[in-house]
């Protein structure tokens, strides 16, 4: 295959151009590490002065390294049992479709399977607390690692499949964007592996991690960390179940792999979406049952998951029972756009109900720290960013059909609100 260093005709650029490019990369590691660092301290104070910092002796232990590596190469043996259906993704500019193995639920079930074996022949799974810095350090490393590999690769992959926003020819803005849209080593789409596996299933077993700390420090596991425990577990058992769905979302179809993603999936999500559990190991909270309810009815998951599912459905096939009533609109590509049902509520009603979900995770924690509630403050603003890129690619795409749907359905997350 040839070198290939062609740009694309270039839209604007994401996440502040090139500055946002350089500053981005060394903000967010620092910032999983003192989230970490501030989780554990007495205070738990995003705002105290001076900040804490952690003496280097605690970022790193030589059990971390063997421990990310052990774990991402059982999840891409686990990718690659054939075990599942194979699917196919939306077609790509040269008119193919790749095939991805559905196979995630799997995955998380097996992970499970393991963990039940490691605790009955008692290893310390609480121990994970103390390892929290070093494996965030290492999988910190990982993501520049993959993401400088990628880069690299990504020269030799053919124009069509170079993604349209991370070729411009700027080392740094392409090597965060990422060049290619669906790097694979054969059939292994690293992309598609990442976005699902080795982060999101290691967020539970860190949350797990957590509860057996608490267990081993208190004898028992408190109401608080159960809830938490739970609700994460339903988020991920949810997406792993729906796996297929991820195969029409923004990071599969549009972007490409580069260290925006390749970061966030293996190094902010497992790290920074664990934070109430380990907020928790340091301070307990006590939760009423009535409290408890309140978290429960606060969740959004029946909106998140029936607003994911009507769209996915529609976009595999428009004639499908459960979606062929609604009523749609046409636009120039030939694709149509739902204006009623769930898309008709607010232009992203998926975005509602996971924003409700992050909140039911934090409120377990109680009111007296703003720290679990960073996921809640950290996600609005990226689905209000993310709505966003998605509003701007969706005009250019559908033009004058778009401006019709958003004077049909004028909110774009929160009813009446926003
Ligand atoms: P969406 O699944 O919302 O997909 C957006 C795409 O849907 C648009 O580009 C468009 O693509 C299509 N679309 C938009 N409006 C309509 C309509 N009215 N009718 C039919 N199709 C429409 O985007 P995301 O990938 O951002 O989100 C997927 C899920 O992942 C969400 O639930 C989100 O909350 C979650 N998420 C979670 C994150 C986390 O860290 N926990 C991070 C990011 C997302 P087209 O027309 O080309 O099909």
């Amino acid at each position: 295959m040839k070198f290939n260093k062609q740009k694309s005709p270039q839209a604007e650029k994401e996440f502040g151009g090139t500055l946002g490019a350089t500053c981005i990369p060394v903000f967010l590691p620092l910032t999983v590490l003192y989230l970490l660092c501030v989780c554990r301290s007495p205070v738990a104070s995003v705002l105290q002065w001076p900040p804490v910092l952690p003496p280097t002796a605690q970022l790193w232990d030589p059990l971390a390294p063997v421990l990310i590596l052990g774990w991402m190469a059982l999840q891409s043996f686990f990718y690659l049992l054939p075990m599942g259906k194979l699917s196919e993704g939306m077609v790509l500019k040269d008119g193919s479709r790749l095939k991805y193995p559905i196979n995630g639920f799997y995955a998380l079930c097996s992970t499970a399977v393991l963990l039940t074996l490691s605790l009955w022949l008692g290893m310390p799974l609480g121990y994970l607390f103390e390892l929290l810095l070093p494996l965030a350090v290492c999988a910190i490393g990982v993501s520049f690692l993959l993401s400088l590999y990628l880069y690299i690769c990504s020269f030799w992959a053919p124009h069509h499949a170079l993604a349209q926003g991370g070729n411009t020819g700027n080392p740094l803005y392409d090597f965060f964007m990422g060049r290619e849209l669906n790097p694979r080593i054969g059939s292994f789409d690293l992309k598609y592996f990442c976005e699902l596996r080795p982060g999101l299933i290691g967020w539970v077993v860190i949350n797990f991690g957590m509860l057996m700390k608490e267990v081993e420090l208190r004898d028992s596991a408190s109401l608080a960390m159960i809830l938490v425990n739970g609700f994460q577990l339903l988020y991920v058992a949810d997406a792993l179940w729906n796996e297929e769905a991820v195969l029409t979302t923004m990071d599969i179809v549009h972007d490409g792999f580069g260290f925006m993603l390749v970061f966030g999936d293996l190094a902010w999500v497992p790290f920074t979406y664990s934070l109430q559990a380990a907020f928790l190991v340091v301070h307990p909270q006590s939760l009423s049952p009535l409290g408890a309810t309140i978290c429960y009815i606060c969740a959004g998951y029946y909106i998140f998951r029936k607003s994911n599912s009507q769209k996915n459905q529609f976009r595999r096939d428009p004639t499908h029972p459960s979606v062929a009533n609604l009523e749609t609109i046409a636009t120039a590509t030939g694709k149509r756009l739902l204006v009623s049902g769930w898309w008709g509520l607010v232009r992203h009603p998926n975005y509602l109900g996971d924003l409700l979900m992050a909140l039911a995770w934090s409120l377990p924690c109680g009111f007296n720290h703003l720290l679990p509630y960073f996921y809640v403050v950290y996600f609005t603003v990226l689905l209000i960013h993310r709505e966003a890129r998605d509003e701007r690619h969706c005009r250019a795409k559908y033009g004058l059909a778009w401006d019709s749907y958003c004077r049909r359905v004028p909110y774009r997350i929160f009813p009446y609100i926003y």
